[in-house]
């Protein structure tokens, strides 16, 4: 089966109208973040891990940089007949282990230094969770709250053709991550399967995970970020002889990740009494409906409006008192003086780099446990792999037999880095990362380098 021939090109599209990308939200540079903050604190994180684990340095130096970075710029006529260009990008971090692998970012904020960021923490999550896949990232620098449906839906046919043979079952395959999900996964399936001739149509399902389920999804994808928060959560609480009925928690970003999160933990008896998003922040001392917000938000796009709360300022809800911590919108929010304002004993990272390097340390030193990104939201991956082996065998596995094996691959990867934390006297990020990358050694070691 060959790929699609379509190859994008560094900024090869010419569109003869260009409207402007709206600007980075004020919460991200609020923060002070520079650039490619982001890239480097992963940089950072990769060298300690590998001081821990004595990593050979030839391995560190190849898993410093992605082995791809592409840039496509492409038009789409939005509905009014202007011409918008927009510039989407694809990250291939590593494919030691498998295919790239990595969801598609839909968000004004997205930045080339943010996506190599999140891809290369996508080769750390598959090797931690001993996936046969790599790590890959990609986005469009946009806001999909500020286009209709149809330009959606275009804009995300568009892009997938512009990355043409760059991606492919077996060499790369999106899934979803912020502004994008299920709907934009059967929009770039069908259009790569579309772009392969109709012989080879069949066979493509696994080009992109979370789909739907009717179009090839599996069972337990939408939820399965959020399950796999709260496994980890779970292990945590046992490990520390915490009870999770009758807790309370704070939950920034009430999207996928977040709101799954928190509707299973609610189940658990953990009450989420505060929760904020891009439109701002809401308490509720009694404790939110979880389902019914994530009813509303999948209704109204956010949770302005919510009738069961109080609006706080952001500052207030970073110093609400809970158990609890779940960010779970951008990276980056944890900075120092949401650091010092904390009140819980728990920060469990939904979403990739919540915690900047100086939150990072203020949080620990004040001995509150961060469950990290690379471990804590896993379990997205994880769940689209099953996906991925149930398109190749043409088979439908049932919600509970996903959540077994997804229950048994967070906890199992929860334990062996809180083991390894143990024994290297390390933080429980470094473990994972330390993990990861004895995981990637291993191989390079056996496999050497070409030629
Ligand atoms: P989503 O688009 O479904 O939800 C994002 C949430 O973040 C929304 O509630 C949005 O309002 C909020 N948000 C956006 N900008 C904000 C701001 N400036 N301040 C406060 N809140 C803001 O996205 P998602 O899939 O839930 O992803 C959330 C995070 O989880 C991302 O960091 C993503 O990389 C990570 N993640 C997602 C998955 C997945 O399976 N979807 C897997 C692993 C990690």
């Amino acid at each position: 089966m060959s790929p699609p021939d379509s190859k994008p090109t560094l900024a090869a599209v010419s569109a003869p109208l260009v409207s402007d990308i709206p600007a980075p939200p004020a919460s991200r540079t609020s923060l002070g973040a520079k650039e490619n903050e982001f890239f480097r604190a992963i940089q950072d994180y990769l060298d300690r891990a590998a001081k821990v684990i004595n990593l050979e340095p030839y391995v560190r130096t190849i898993l410093s940089q992605p082995k791809n970075e592409l840039i496509v710029n492409f038009p789409v006529k939005m509905d009014s007949g202007e011409v918008r260009l927009f510039k989407g990008y694809r990250v291939q971090h590593n494919n030691l282990l498998g295919p790239f692998k990595g969801g598609i970012r839909f968000h004004p904020s997205v930045t080339l230094d943010d996506v190599k960021a999140l891809a290369s923490m996508m080769t750390w999550k598959s090797a931690l969770l001993r996936l046969p896949f790599g790590g890959g990232k990609g986005g469009i620098k946009f806001d999909p709250r500020s286009v209709s449906k149809t330009e959606l839906q275009r804009i995300t046919r568009r892009f997938t053709h512009a990355l043409g043979g760059n991606i492919g079952p077996d060499y790369d395959i999106p899934a979803p991550d912020m502004g994008t999900n299920a709907q934009t996964m059967a929009w770039m399936m069908d259009t790569y399967s579309n772009m392969v001739g109709s012989y080879q149509k069949q066979s493509v399902r696994g080009v992109v995970t979370g789909k739907p389920v009717a179009s090839g999804g599996t069972l337990g994808r939408s939820k399965a970020t959020g399950q796999g928060i709260v496994y980890c959560v779970i292990e945590w609480a046992e490990e520390h002889g915490f009870s999770l009925e009758g807790s309370t928690m704070i939950v920034q970003g009430f999207g996928n990740v977040g709101s799954n999160a928190a509707v299973i933990l609610s189940k658990l008896g953990v009450s989420t009494i505060a929760v904020g998003d891009h439109s701002g922040y809401l308490i509720n001392p009694e404790g939110f409906n979880a389902h019914k917000l994530q009813d509303y938000v999948e209704a109204h796009g956010s949770i302005a409006g919510y009738p069961g709360g109080k609006s706080i300022t952001r500052d207030e809800f970073f110093a609400t008192k809970a158990d609890i911590f779940a960010p779970c919108a951008l990276e980056n929010q944890i900075g120092e003086s949401e650091a010092r304002a904390l009140n819980v004993k728990l920060v469990v990272e939904g979403a990739n780099g919540p915690t900047n390097p100086l939150g990072e340390r203020i949080v620990l030193e004040r001995g509150i446990d961060i469950l990290p990104d690379v471990l804590a939201n896993s379990g997205g991956v994880t769940v689209s792999y099953y996906e991925w082996v149930q398109n190749k065998r043409s088979e439908s596995w049932t919600e509970e037999e996903v959540d077994e094996r997804l229950e048994k691959a967070m906890k199992r990867a929860y334990r062996e880095v809180s083991e390894l934390a143990r024994s290297k006297k390390c933080d429980l990020r470094i473990a994972a990362y330390a993990l990861a990358l004895q995981r990637l050694e291993a191989v390079y070691k056996e496999r050497d380098i070409f030629p």
